[in-house]
């Protein structure tokens, strides 16, 4: 085993620490004025072009930065310690894009958007389809020339950037969950809503409907039917990710907090000196530690590959994990600031809102248990808890015993993960 940075992740994660000094510059404007300028939008497109990390997920040849997850994850750690979600400014194509995208379809959208000429977002949750996408009601009914697009989606995070949308939307009469790429200015394309979250957040997650869009035959990515498989591959990466963040928000927090508490006094000496303060820091560095080592064990397995259920699970495990943890390290660190991490001035207050969603989005902190869980019920425990050996995959299976997980269930947290 060897736990350091080879060369080139020393090199990327320099890299990354020097876009993250860059883009933390808008911070202040992000939480003043809950999003960007279009002039500052312009300004960050242009460094992360010139940082080559924009679409690290692509593979070079499309224009991406045609990244490992292990080098991914060592940039995206960095990226995660910037408030306000400013990470989102990093741009990548979504999984499914990648993944199911026709050469028509990838010159049309996904390229330009690896140059950072257009921009996706998705769109699958409902006002009644949240952790259980099979229930969502948007329909698209066959028409001579292709499909008529008709409901609503919430959340669509980037939505107010994006030029087009990624679509989930029932096949009818067929019955088929499919994706669906939509231009956001084709008729019938309507913006309902731009609530405001917890967090200011450097784009927009409005609620758009669809009111009989017409697309063609082209439109529809992967084949009709393949939705639930491609939104499962979308979160599988997303979730990878916001662990990545999760982990680096709280090595934020954390320094911080110990630089703050060393400068501190009060009861005649600095509140490190406090057992209660150092309680506090040992349980965040230790927090941070188990997580950047289970984070960064993932990345590694995914790209070294394995069954995609069980790496499923392990991603579901990095996911609940880094983002609990990262919830304790930051509200830890507004206690040790006391009524100056209440402020919104202080980066501190400012993660600790920002974090709350990762429990949330990408699948709630509930369902990725139940993915954990699953996997215990079909494969046993050594996929999830053991170390791989070089020589194959890790060591053999449990029997699976009786399996009785209940449909709702299984459909939720297997499927198609890559
Ligand atoms: C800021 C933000 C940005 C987002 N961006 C996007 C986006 O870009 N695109 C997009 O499509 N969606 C997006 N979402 C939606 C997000 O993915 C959903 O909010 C999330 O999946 C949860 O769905 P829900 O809100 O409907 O909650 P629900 O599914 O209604 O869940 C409510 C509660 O019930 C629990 N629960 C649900 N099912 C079970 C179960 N089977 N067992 C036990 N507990 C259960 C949940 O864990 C939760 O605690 C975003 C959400 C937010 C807040």
């Amino acid at each position: 085993m060897d736990f350091s940075y080879s060369p080139r992740l020393a090199q990327l994660r320099e890299s990354a620490v020097d876009l993250t000094r860059r883009i933390a510059v808008y911070e202040d404007e992000c939480e003043a004025d809950n999003g960007l300028s279009p002039q500052s939008r312009a300004a960050l497109r242009r460094t992360v072009l010139a940082s080559g990390l924009q679409a690290m997920n692509a593979p070079v040849e499309w224009g991406g930065a045609g990244l490992s997850w292990i080098e991914q994850v060592t940039v995206e750690e960095q990226l995660g310690t910037l408030t306000n979600g400013l990470w989102a400014a990093v741009w990548r194509p979504t999984a499914a894009a990648l993944i199911a995208s026709t050469p028509e379809q990838r010159e049309r959208y996904l390229i330009p958007e690896n140059r950072g000429e257009r921009f996706g977002a998705r769109a699958v949750t409902e006002p009644d389809a949240g952790s259980d996408p099979r229930r969502i009601a948007t329909v698209a009914e066959r028409s001579p020339d292709g499909y008529r697009i008709t409901g609503e989606k919430w959340f669509v995070t980037l939505g107010d950037l994006a030029d087009y949308l990624i679509v989930l939307a029932v096949v009818q009469p067929d019955g088929a969950p499919t994706m669906f790429l939509v231009d956001k200015d084709a008729p019938g394309v309507r913006l309902v809503d731009t609530p405001h979250y917890t967090h200011n957040f450097a784009y927009e997650h409005p609620h758009f409907a669809f009111d009989g869009v017409e697309v063609g035959h082209d439109a529809v990515l992967g084949a009709v039917g393949d939705g639930l498989a491609l939104v499962q591959a979308t979160f599988f990466e997303e979730r990878v990710l916001v662990a990545a963040h999760a982990v680096g928000a709280a090595e934020r927090a954390l320094r911080l907090a110990s630089d703050w508490a060393r400068e501190r006094v009060q009861g005649g000496k600095p509140i490190i000196k406090h057992q209660l303060i150092q309680a506090m820091l040992a349980d965040s560095a230790t927090d941070i530690a188990v997580n950047r080592m289970l984070v960064y064990r993932t990345a590694w397995e995914i790209d070294r590959g394995g069954d995609p259920k069980t790496l499923n699970a392990k991603v579901a495990m990095a996911k609940v994990s880094a983002t609990e943890a990262a919830g304790r390290v930051v509200d830890r660190a507004v206690q040790i600031f006391g009524g100056r991490g209440y402020m919104r001035n202080n980066p501190v207050e400012r993660l600790y809102r920002d974090v709350r969603v990762d429990r949330i989005w990408m699948g709630t902190s509930e369902v990725q248990r139940l993915m954990i869980a699953n996997e215990i019920d079909k494969r046993g425990l050594p996929g999830l808890l053991h170390f791989p050996t070089a020589s194959g995959p890790g060591g053999a299976a449990e029997p699976s015993g009786t399996n009785d997980t209940d449909k709702t269930n299984e459909t939720l947290v297997e499927g198609a993960v890559r």
